[in-house]
């Protein structure tokens, strides 16, 4: 089809569609079912079965199954058949765990898919990309990625990239009537808005003509897939970490084989004994239990409403030392209500609240609104230069569109207007729409009459700048200096209070050409006035603020307001401090990079700056030192936000390029979910610490005791399915549950984690080594003390020491969980782990009390003396490592 060629009628009739309207749901619903999903179709997935075959291609795994083999050649068919399950339940674990983690990355990226605004049942809905169909009527603006092939029926001063299909990087000017030409190439297709091709300019409907592989991005899909798989810094270290603990641990379990043979054991029972250790002590599980204890993390974010976008930000979140917060949405509520309208010198207070279009014009000198013909103009252009609307919903009134706008449009509504009415009376001929560059936008109207009118509305220091007049008792008088000072007074005393302000203006327009630019017709205004607008700040803000200075986390204001305005809200939530500095972006503008790193460390405020500024804080602060969270919304965000540490995008009002461009997106635009995703990014980091901690404790345990053992020249002191069994379930089910761990309580009230501290930095390794030590002494005298009693009865000494060592763990775990001790968190806090370790006590119970068990794992039933001495003897490190601390602590203190 030569959908460019057609004229728009034509194409909603091809396509069935209705531009009014939009499609029926259900008719939207036929559609998605008939021609299938509007996606790119993806590279095929692992197959189940390879992963699960996957888990055993690990070397050491290999060479066990080998040993069981030739073990059970040689007759050992018990030891042989147990080695080959627990080798294949762990395999089965190891599956699942894998699973886990690829399905919940899948499920982060479908949350994070792009919406779509359709018009459906006459009304603008957000529906994912995927579920749009041919003959969906779709609304998108600057910021948004186009989601399939359409045929643009309304254009305004849209411009489109399309680098992506036609390598051509300068954006294409688009237009809404047909394009002549059959056989033109995508790029001189003006009428038409390509699958993936980004908005930077502009807004436009379109109608849909293509969907999924049938769009021009369909036909180069196959170009496009790369699977990518962000693995974190975190992950990358821990994976050449293992690498050399591969090295120890064979290195050790090869010592321990030598020297047993040395001492005279059977040769074949130290190969299996080897092997057995080897597996047990080489942690090949840390990345993937990595990885889903950042999954889990990051799902628990997405209860707090933050969608982490690229896994290693959850690392980078916990080493936060600044964040920069946008004001409007984020550190506010953005639902913005009119409360002063001042014009020609008279201002006037608006009563009622939100968007509902109930209230009054007070006079504060007697002026009477109604009467008032520059009130009523202010009001009126104020409603014709707007894009929102008010929906009335069973008596709740609805925004749609922008809260600025809104307030605008609820004022004129209060008086009496209505968009319908003024939009019979104006008709609007061209738009220049609003940018945070200019800070303001126009729209060109003709009344009935024929005559031209510019509408301009934006920041009143901005619009003052371009105005030559002003409406004054009614009448045009020339804008004086006196005037301007009158002006920029009241903008003074309506930003003291916290009030966002607007001011319209407009002039009428003798000529008037649709080449004409915005700089061309955006000059000589006659000013009107000024609305002023109170955005209340989000009430649990400060809250967040004061937290996040607790855990020496600095928040920075940046804003497109008015400096007094800035101002006045940043003290408000605490963001501000007595002294601090705000900075203008003017000001910023004159300085070198040089000069704004000098001072970004005292700036608590900008105020009046461009998205374009955003890089040069960002820079600077990154320059000082700092790890920097930014956040944004719009197009011309997305530099800082990719240059930033931790991108942030908001999920509501963020556009598609600057979600793209980010990290972490927040559902609900909060300041104070970025408070929870730094709280959760720590405590992700640290409980990862907690399970390194207690798994690299065991294995050190583990090997040490054979070492010992075979030092001494003592017996084997644990069998080698005694220990595959502690490796499968006492080292497996706690390390888990150690990944849900909930967080300190004192987790935000520790300054930010130094970007280059090791994994194992403040004593890490101290605590593994010493503990492992200490665990494999302690189960190595449990063994000693048990053989010399019963030196016939070697199965009764092995029993004493696998309990010792499953049980020194099993409260070893407990300790984990505190970078204090363990008299620091209550121990029932974290029920996952009171379940893992009651299920691998019982578990242990099992196989040393059931008769058909004990068989399989050489154990014999205890007595409750035997126990005292486990208990006592597994219970020992916790408190001689207690012990240490409160004697260093003395130490510390005396000095
Ligand atoms: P933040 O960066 O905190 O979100 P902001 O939303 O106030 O700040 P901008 O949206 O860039 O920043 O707005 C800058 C100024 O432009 C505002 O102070 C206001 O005076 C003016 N302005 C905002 N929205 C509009 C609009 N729709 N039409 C005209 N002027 C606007």
């Amino acid at each position: 089809m030569k959908w460019h060629e057609m004229r728009t009628e034509e194409v909603v009739e091809k396509i069935n569609s209705n531009v009014k309207n939009g499609l029926s749901e259900s008719e939207a619903k036929n559609r998605l079912l008939q021609f299938g999903a509007n996606e790119l179709q993806e590279a095929e997935r692992p197959n189940a079965f390879l992963v699960f075959l996957e888990q055993f291609k690990d070397f050491m795994v290999v060479v066990l199954l080998a040993a069981t083999l030739i073990s059970g050649l040689l007759g050992e068919y018990i030891d042989a058949v147990a080695i080959i399950a627990i080798v294949i339940i762990n395999g089965v674990l190891g599956f699942f765990q894998e699973r886990k983690a690829e399905r919940s990355l899948q499920a982060l990226k479908e949350l994070s898919a792009p919406q779509v605004t359709v018009l459906r049942e006459r009304e603008w809905r957000k529906v994912a990309s995927r579920e749009i169909v041919a003959g969906d009527v779709v609304k998108f603006s600057s910021g948004d990625r186009i989601g399939a092939d359409m045929r643009i029926v309304q254009a305004s001063s849209l411009e489109i990239e399309e680098s992506a299909l036609t390598g051509e990087s300068v954006p294409a000017v688009k237009r809404d009537t047909p394009v002549q030409g059959s056989d033109i190439s995508i790029g001189d297709q003006e009428n038409m808005a390509f699958m993936g091709t980004l908005v930077t300019r502009g807004s436009g409907v379109g109608i849909v003509v293509a969907t999924g592989m049938n769009t021009a991005m369909g036909q180069i899909a196959d170009l496009l897939q790369s699977a990518e798989t962000t693995i974190t810094p975190l992950q990358r270290k821990l994976e050449q970490l293992g690498k050399i603990l591969i090295f120890v641990a064979l290195f050790l379990t090869m010592l321990v084989v030598i020297l047993g043979v040395i001492q005279g054991h059977n040769m074949y029972d130290m190969f299996l004994a080897g092997v057995s250790l080897a597996v047990a002590a080489i942690p090949e599980g840390l990345p993937a239990i990595v990885t889903v204890a950042l999954s889990l993390g990051v799902q628990r974010m997405i209860k707090q409403k933050s969608i982490v976008r690229k896994l290693p930000a959850v690392e980078t979140l916990g080493c936060a030392s600044v964040i920069c917060s946008d004001k409007t949405g984020t550190l506010t509520q953005n639902k913005m209500t009119v409360t002063h309208a001042w014009s020609g010198g008279h201002t006037w207070t608006v009563t009622g609240n939100g968007y509902d279009p109930a209230g009054e014009f007070i006079a504060n000198d007697a002026k009477d609104p109604a009467q008032n013909k520059s009130l009523q103009q202010l009001l009126t252009f104020g409603l014709i230069c707007n894009h929102a609307n008010i929906i009335n919903k069973n008596n709740q009134f609805v925004l749609d569109g922008d809260p600025t706008e809104g307030a605008l449009l609820v004022a004129a509504m209060k008086a009496g207007y209505t968009k319908e009415g003024l939009l019979q009376e104006f008709a609007i001929v061209k738009e220049y729409p609003f940018d945070s560059e200019r800070k303001m936008m126009s729209m060109v109207v003709e009344d009935k009459q024929g005559k031209l009118f510019l509408i301009t509305k934006g920041a009143p220091d901005v619009i003052s700048g371009v105005s030559e007049f002003i409406l004054w008792e009614g009448k045009k008088q020339l804008y004086t200096t006196k005037y301007e000072s009158i002006v920029k007074d009241t903008v003074h005393v309506l930003a003291s209070q916290a009030l966002r302000n607007i001011a319209v203006a407009f002039k009428p327009l003798n000529h008037f050409h649709h080449t004409m630019t915005e700089k061309d017709v955006e000059k000589e205004l006659i000013l009107i006035g000024i609305q002023g607008m109170i955005d209340p700040p989000r009430p649990e803000v400060k809250q967040a603020v004061k937290e996040c200075k607790e855990a020496g986390i600095k928040t920075v204001m940046i804003t497109g307001d008015h400096i007094v305005t800035a101002k006045a809200i940043a003290t408000d939530i605490g963001i501000l401090p007595m002294g601090g500095k705000v900075l203008e972006g003017k000001e910023l503008q004159k300085m070198s990079q040089e000069e704004l790193e000098e001072m970004v460390d005292d700036v608590y405020v900008f105020a009046r700056v461009s998205p374009q500024h955003k890089l040069s804080i960002v820079k600077a602060l990154q320059k000082k030192g700092h790890i920097v969270a930014m956040t944004g919304d719009g197009v011309n965000d997305a530099p800082a936000i990719k240059a930033s540490d931790i991108g942030i995008a908001m999920g509501i009002t963020g556009t598609d390029v600057a979600k793209e461009a980010s990290s972490l997106v927040l559902l609900d635009d909060n300041f104070a979910t970025i408070k929870s995703a730094i709280k959760e990014g720590r405590n992700i980091y640290e409980n990862i610490r907690k399970f390194i901690r207690y798994l690299l404790a065991s294995n050190v345990g583990e090997i040490l005791v054979m070492l010992f053992a075979m030092l001494l020249a003592l017996p084997l002191p644990l069998v080698p399915i005694q220990i595959l069994w502690v490796n499968l379930v006492t080292d497996g089910l706690p390390a888990m549950a150690l990944g849900l761990d909930q967080a300190e309580s004192n987790v935000m009230k520790r300054q930010p984690r130094h970007p280059k501290e090791g994994v194992f930095a403040r004593g890490l390794w101290w605590k593994i080594i010493s503990r492992g030590f200490l665990i494999g002494l302690v189960t190595l005298i449990a063994f000693i003390i048990v053989y010399r009693q019963h030196p016939d009865e070697l199965i009764y000494a092995q029993t004493v020491a696998f309990a010792t060592l499953v049980m020194a763990q099993l409260i070893h775990v407990f300790d984990c969980r505190s970078e204090r001790s363990i008299f620091h968190r209550n121990p029932f806090q974290n029920l996952y782990l009171v379940g893992a370790v009651i299920s691998s006590i019982i578990l242990m119970l099992i196989v040393i009390y059931y008769p058909p068990l004990q068989a399989i794992f050489h154990t014999v039933s205890l007595a409750p003396e035997e126990w005292l001495l486990i208990m006592g003897l597994a219970s020992l490190p916790t408190f001689l490592l207690v012990g240490t601390l409160f004697t260093g602590k003395k130490k510390k203190n005396m000095v």
